[in-house]
């Protein structure tokens, strides 16, 4: 395997990603399963905030991995383990499986969603670009929001139909209407478990303060399927681009109290 060839396949997959990115065989890394009896209740000085707004001209790729969307607005996340440093969302992506009983990369009490959607925000005022922050401690926070079966959410809607426009890998489509990007996360954000972890790809960079919703969206049966039906670079469906769980190790999960 060559560097910048990995995957999730038998031969390019998470279990052989440390041969060319040595971090991701590191202490921290991500994601992890979320034992919620375990999870240390902190009571943060701020709530955790999503100062979210409307996307206009919202562009999003298949990248043969999953779909990215990039955002170039200004929205924001503060609060919670962040305190009052402010991180600034740069991008969105998905993790989804071939089926109902995996998909997330997170799992709660081991158990898997169909669907997680990763927010990557970067501290914008302590790094001079995106790349600076995803290699330090402190650069990254991730919002994770998992998706189980239910009542569809209407901005997860239009992610779909963005999605039946890049089902090949390599394709890009910009939204013509406004994305409703607030309409992507839980009512009540603050309810959260955080812990210190990584990027869940290569390079696996250890700089990620995760922050997992425990409130999860609705998606419907319909919604996954698009999801499922993107292809990847070997022109097959591209499913089960999740991470298995890492060992937790000496880290402690907290949640919001
Ligand atoms: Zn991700």
């Amino acid at each position: 395997m060559c560097a910048g060839t990995w995957g999730y396949g038998d031969d390019n997959g998470p279990s052989v990603w440390a041969r060319d990115y040595p971090k991701a065989a590191g202490q921290k890394q991500s994601p992890v399963n979320i034992e919620t009896g375990s999870a240390k209740a902190v009571k943060h000085k701020y709530a955790l905030k999503a100062d979210y707004s409307p996307e206009p001209n919202m562009s999003c790729v298949n990248n043969g991995l999953t779909f990215v969307a990039t955002i170039n607005g200004d929205n924001f996340i503060s609060g919670g383990p962040l305190d009052t440093t402010s991180y600034k969302l740069a991008s969105f992506h998905f993790h989804w499986g071939s089926n109902d009983f995996q998909g997330s990369e997170h799992t709660i009490n081991s158990q898997a969603y169909p669907a997680e959607l990763h927010l990557v925000h970067w501290n914008y005022n302590k790094y001079a670009t995106f790349p600076d922050a995803a290699a330090a401690n402190d650069g990254l926070s991730v919002l994770g929001v998992m998706l189980k079966v239910g009542e569809p959410n209407a901005a997860l809607q239009q992610v779909c139909d963005a999605m039946k426009k890049v089902t090949s890998a390599g394709s890009n489509f910009v939204m013509t209407s406004d994305f409703d990007l607030p309409g992507l996360v839980p009512g009540d954000v603050n309810k959260f478990y955080t812990y210190p972890g990584s990027l869940t790809t290569p390079p696996c960079h250890e700089s990620v303060t995760w922050i997992v919703c425990q409130e999860t969206i609705g998606c419907s049966k319909e919604q996954l399927s698009i999801l499922r039906s993107l292809k990847n670079n070997d022109n097959n469906h591209l499913v089960d681009n999740f991470r298995p769980v890492m060992p937790l190790g000496d880290r402690t999960i907290c949640c919001s109290d």
